[in-house]
C-alpha cells in the first residue's frame, strides 16, 4: 500500500513549505524508498505558463510538457525523480475537467457540486500522480496558506484521502511559522496554534509540526507547540533559515524527521545516506573564489523567475571549485552608452529564456558584445534566438533582422514560426514543450561539453531559427550544432571563433542536479573562470 503526505502551509505564504517537503523526499529516497512529490495549487488559472514571472516566479517544465509551478523544480532538483503532467493541479484544472465532464453528460443528471464532484477530481489527480509515479510514498504539498478560502476543496479532499486510504497511509504535515519577537526577545507560538486549530476545524489532525524560524527554537516553545496543537513533542521539528537550500534536508535528518515518518508508517527502511550531499555541503564552504556572470532578463527584481538557471550556476560553480556571483541587468538599460560600463566586469554572460519584446535590443547588443569580445556566452531558448538575431545584424549585415514574435514585418525573418515544427505531442497548443531528442554535430563547442551525439532536454518555445538561414550562418561562422533527430529544426548554433560562445533552443537548467551538475553549464562556469577579470 502506498502512503500519502500531505504538507500544509500556517500563518503566512513563501514559507519554504517546498523545501521543507522536497527535503523530507531526498530524506526517505535516501532511506531506499521510491517518492515522488505533487503540488495542489488554489489558484483559477489551467497552469502557470500565462501567469507573469512577477505574479509566480520561473515556470518549471516537466519531461512530458506540462508547465508547472516552480516548487516542482525543487522537488526534482532534491528527489531527483522526473515529476508529470499530474504532479502540479490547480483549481482551474480541476473546474476545468469537471465542467468538461458535466458538458458530456457524465453526471448522468447529478447536481454537481463541490463536494464530492470537486473533491473526487482533485483525488483523481493525487492517485493519478501516484499511479503514474509508481512511488511508495507520495509527497503532496497545498499551495496557500490554511484558512485561505480557496484551498478549502483541497483540504477537504486531502481529509477524505485518509479515510479511502486508511490514516496509517497517510501523514499530515504542516509547515508553520514561528515569529521572533525582537522587543521581547522570544519566539512566539500561538499563531502557528491558531492555525492548527483551523485545520483540526476541518477535520485534519497535523502528525508532524515543522516550525519555520529564524533562530533556534527555545524548549518552551517546542512544549507549547506539543501541548497546545496535540502533536507529541518528538514529532514538532525546526526548519531554521539556512545559507544554502541544500542544507535543509541534514538539517531536518539530525532532528530525525526521517525516523519518525518511518516509524509512524511502520516501514522498515535503513537509514538515509548523506554522505554524497554532506560532502558537497561541506566542499561550498570551502569554496572561496567567486566569478561574475551577466545574467541579462527583464525579470531581474525577482530572483525566481529564473530559479532553475540560479539552481543550475549554483552547481556548476561547485564542480568548478568556485562561487558564481550574478550580476542582475534588466536588458532595458542596455544602450550603445551603457554596455561597457555594465558588462566590463563580468567573466561570462549568459541571457535566458523570455517571451514578449521589451528589452530585446539591450540583450542583442549583450550578444554582440560577448561575441566581440571573446566573453563566454550561454544563450537559453531566447538567448539562442538573440545570439542569431546579432550575428545577422552585425556580420551578416541585416540591419532589421529579427524575430516573428517581435517584428513580423521584418524582410529577415531569423527566427520564424517553422510550419512543420509542432508533432502529435503539441495537442492543441502552439508551444513546442518538454522533452525531445536532439543530435549533436561531433567537434563542437557543445559536444565538448556533452561528449555524446545524443541528447533529450526539455523545450518550451513557439518559434525555431529560420532554415532559410542555415547555410549563410555556417558559412560566415556561426554553425548549426544540433538539430532535432530528423534534421528539420535547429536545436544549437554556436561561434567558431569564439573558445566559448553557445546558444540553444532548449532548457538545460530544469535538468541540472546538486551532485549532477549540467555539463552546458559546468563548461560555462569553467569558460568564464578562464576568463576572469
Ligand atoms: N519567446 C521565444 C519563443 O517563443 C522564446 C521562448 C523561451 O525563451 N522560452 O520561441
Amino acid at each position: 500500500m502506498s502512503k500519502f503526505i500531505f504538507v500544509s502551509g500556517g500563518v503566512v505564504s513563501g514559507l519554504g513549505k517546498g523545501i521543507s517537503a522536497a527535503s523530507l523526499g531526498r530524506l526517505l529516497k535516501a532511506r531506499g524508498l521510491k517518492v515522488s512529490a505533487m503540488k495542489l495549487d488554489p489558484y483559477i488559472n489551467i497552469d502557470p505558463g500565462t501567469m507573469s514571472p512577477y505574479q509566480h516566479g520561473e515556470v518549471f517544465v516537466t519531461e512530458d510538457g506540462s508547465e508547472t509551478d516552480l516548487d516542482l523544480g525543487h522537488y526534482e532538483r532534491f528527489i531527483d525523480e522526473n515529476l508529470n503532467r499530474y504532479s502540479n493541479v490547480t483549481t482551474g484544472k480541476v473546474y476545468w475537467n469537471v465542467l468538461n465532464k458535466e458538458r458530456e453528460g457524465k453526471y448522468l443528471g447529478e447536481t454537481v457540486q463541490v463536494i464530492p464532484h470537486i473533491t473526487n477530481e482533485i483525488k483523481d489527480f493525487i492517485y493519478k500522480a501516484q499511479e503514474e509515479s509508481g512511488a511508495d510514498i507520495m509527497i503532496c504539498e497545498i499551495g496557500g496558506t490554511t484558512g485561505d478560502i480557496e484551498s478549502l476543496p483541497f483540504l477537504e479532499a486531502i481529509r477524505q484521502v485518509a479515510q479511502d486510504k486508511g490514516r496509517e497511509n497517510c501523514l499530515f504535515l504542516h509547515v508553520t511559522l514561528i515569529p521572533y519577537l525582537e522587543s521581547s526577545g522570544e519566539h512566539k507560538s500561538k499563531p502557528a496554534q491558531h492555525s492548527v486549530n483551523q485545520l483540526q476545524s476541518y477535520g485534519i489532525f497535523p502528525d508532524i509540526i515543522i516550525a519555520r524560524c529564524s533562530r533556534p527554537l527555545e524548549e518552551g516553545i517546542r512544549d507549547k507547540l506539543s501541548l497546545f496543537c496535540n502533536i507529541p513533542k518528538e514529532c514538532v521539528f525546526e526548519n531554521r533559515t539556512m545559507p544554502s537550500l541544500y542544507e535543509v534536508p541534514y538539517m531536518l535528518q539530525k532532528q530525525g524527521l526521517d525516523d519518525v515518518v518511518c516509524r509512524k508508517f511502520h516501514i522498515d527502511a535503513p537509514q538515509a545516506d548523506l554522505h554524497s550531499w554532506s560532502t558537497l555541503m561541506e566542499h561550498a564552504e570551502d569554496v572561496t573564489e567567486t566569478v561574475t556572470i551577466a545574467l541579462i532578463g527583464k525579470y531581474v527584481r525577482l530572483h525566481d523567475a529564473y530559479l532553475s538557471v540560479v539552481e543550475a550556476l549554483y552547481h556548476a560553480g561547485l564542480k568548478n571549485n568556485i562561487k558564481v556571483h550574478i550580476k542582475w541587468i534588466d536588458s532595458e538599460n542596455i544602450t550603445e552608452g551603457s554596455i561597457r560600463e555594465l558588462l566590463q566586469d563580468c567573466s561570462g554572460i549568459l541571457i535566458p529564456g523570455g517571451f514578449g519584446t521589451r528589452g530585446i535590443e539591450g540583450k542583442i547588443r549583450a550578444a554582440t558584445y560577448a561575441r566581440e569580445h571573446n566573453i563566454p556566452y550561454l544563450g537559453i531558448c531566447l538567448g539562442m534566438q538573440i545570439a542569431t538575431i546579432a550575428f545577422a545584424r552585425s556580420v551578416l549585415g541585416y540591419s532589421d533582422a529579427n524575430s516573428y514574435e517581435f517584428q513580423p514585418e521584418s524582410s529577415h525573418l531569423i527566427i520564424h514560426y517553422m510550419a512543420d515544427q509542432s508533432d502529435e505531442q503539441d495537442m492543441g497548443g502552439t508551444m513546442r514543450l518538454g522533452a525531445y531528442p536532439s543530435r549533436i554535430k561531433e567537434g563542437t563547442q557543445l559536444y565538448r561539453a556533452y561528449r555524446t551525439t545524443e541528447i533529450s532536454e526539455r523545450h518550451r518555445h513557439r518559434y525555431e531559427f529560420n532554415n532559410q538561414f542555415r547555410e549563410e550562418f555556417i558559412q560566415n561562422g556561426m554553425d548549426i550544432t544540433a538539430t532535432s533527430q530528423d534534421g528539420s529544426l535547429v536545436e544549437a548554433v554556436e561561434c567558431v571563433n569564439n573558445d566559448f560562445y553557445v546558444g540553444v533552443q532548449f532548457h538545460p537548467e530544469f535538468k541540472s542536479r546538486p551532485n549532477r551538475p549540467h555539463p552546458l553549464f559546468t563548461d560555462f562556469i569553467a569558460y568564464s573562470k578562464a576568463n576572469r577579470k
